[in-house]
């Protein structure tokens, strides 16, 4: 079939396998062009398959040359319908690291289930023996529990009062006022149970009482802070608070981690372009406005980017890592710098529908978000007929 993109809103129904093919390698092949790290040699990465799992994974693979098994929730192409982007990532992603020669298995089902926990666990003991980093990077809109069975939904908020201000509908470039009403308390509780730590200490747990975590395993689940200007809907607001909440979790399994000289960290990276990201009010305009800046002073980065600097100078430096005052790992140094932000607040006061296009990237935005989903990319034949079924 000839795929084409059919977006709604923040999703894009679609996806073209060999434009996330294509996607996938200009990933890799930053990572091959920055040089190997000394790093991971057998890792788990749950929630892979997009966004900053799938660059974790790159990183693991293509710098450090690690065995890799991915956890994600993603749909195989079915009738007419397209598989999902994070699908087709990940077949490309299998394909190029046999090419390597390096191992890469992949799990789709339920992070959040005890079953995809336990199928997780026998393929490491069957083909590992035992990993040495474990990568948390799941963004999900829902969560049940293993334990309870409770549904759980995540809903993206301010807490305490309402919080108006500018957003943008990025296809159109149409600039809008939105409020957004505060959260109940259950719609925090939820929240939290969604995106806070519980689920990673499940993992972490399970993971070390099987025997299959090795002797100094690291351990790192992704945060973010940002500026003031979103920080009312998200540092302050429901997911913030599931932020601490996974913060805290951190702290509690560094510990536990401690007996077996192990460690787990919080990396707070930098707003980049994702299926989750789009999906928040007002942070898609404070997104255009940053790439604008950051790409003006030379300091712009996506994910593949982000990771790379992860590894390298963070994690696998061959000395301490270096954290903020909180023990956080902090990749959002650039974003967060003052000439930046100055910049991006100064902006931020002018913009409107009319000079939207001059004055932000939203045209790189709008090319990023395209391209999770496999469209937009140079040199792929978006008129030829492809076979949406691809197999992991
Ligand atoms: P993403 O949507 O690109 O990726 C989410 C991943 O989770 C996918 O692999 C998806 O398949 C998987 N997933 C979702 N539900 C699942 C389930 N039930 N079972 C198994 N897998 C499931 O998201 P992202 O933006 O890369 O976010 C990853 C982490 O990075 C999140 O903690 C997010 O808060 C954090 N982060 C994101 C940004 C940003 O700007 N995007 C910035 C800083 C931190």
């Amino acid at each position: 079939m000839v795929i084409q993109p059919k977006v709604r809103g923040f999703i894009c129904t679609t996806a073209h396998p060999v434009g996330c093919a294509k996607h996938v390698q200009e990933q890799i092949d930053y990572v091959k062009a920055q040089g190997k790290v000394d790093g991971p040699k057998k890792v788990l990465v749950i929630g892979a398959s997009t966004g900053y799992g799938l660059a974790s994974r790159i990183a693991a693979a293509f710098a450090s040359g690690a065995a890799t098994l991915g956890v994600f929730f993603e749909k195989q192409a079915s009738d007419n319908r397209t598989a999902t982007a994070g699908w087709y990532n990940t077949a490309a992603f299998h394909r190029a690291a046999e090419e390597a020669g390096l191992y890469a298995k992949s799990i789709n089902g339920d992070a959040f289930s005890d079953e995809i926990k336990a199928e997780t666990i026998r393929t490491i003991k069957e083909d590992l023996g035992q990993v040495d980093l474990v990568v948390y990077s799941l963004a999900s809109p829902r969560r049940t529990h293993p334990k309870t069975g409770e549904s759980f939904s995540s809903v993206l908020k301010p807490i305490g009062k309402p919080f108006t201000n500018k957003t943008v509908n990025f296809h159109t470039g149409e600039v809008t006022q939105v409020s957004l009403e505060p959260a109940t308390e259950e719609e925090i509780r939820q929240t939290v149970a969604v995106m806070g730590g519980e689920d990673w200490e499940m993992w972490i747990h399970a993971l070390n009482e099987a025997g299959v975590l090795a002797d100094g395993a690291i351990t790192v689940a992704y945060s973010y802070i940002g500026p003031e200007l979103t920080k009312a809907v998200y540092r302050d607001g429901t997911i913030g608070r599931a932020k601490d909440d996974l913060e805290a979790t951190a702290h509690k399994l560094d510990e536990y981690l401690q007996s077996k000289g192990g460690h787990a960290y919080i990396s707070v990276n930098k707003a980049v372009v994702t299926q989750s990201s789009s999906a928040i009010p007002v942070v898609p305009l404070y997104i255009s406005l940053l790439f604008q800046v950051m790409k003006d002073k030379g300091l712009h980065e996506g994910c593949a980017e982000q990771m790379y600097r992860l590894f390298a100078d963070r994690l696998y430096n061959g000395g301490e890592t270096p954290v903020d005052e909180r023990g956080r790992i902090r990749l959002d140094d650039w974003e967060m710098r003052d000439d930046v932000q100055e910049q991006v607040a100064s902006l931020w006061g002018q913009v409107n529908s009319e000079n939207v296009e001059q004055l932000t990237d939203i045209k790189g935005y709008r090319s990023e978000f395209m391209k999770l989903f496999g469209f937009g990319l140079q040199g792929v034949d978006y008129d030829a007929d492809v076979n949406p079924v691809v197999s992991l």
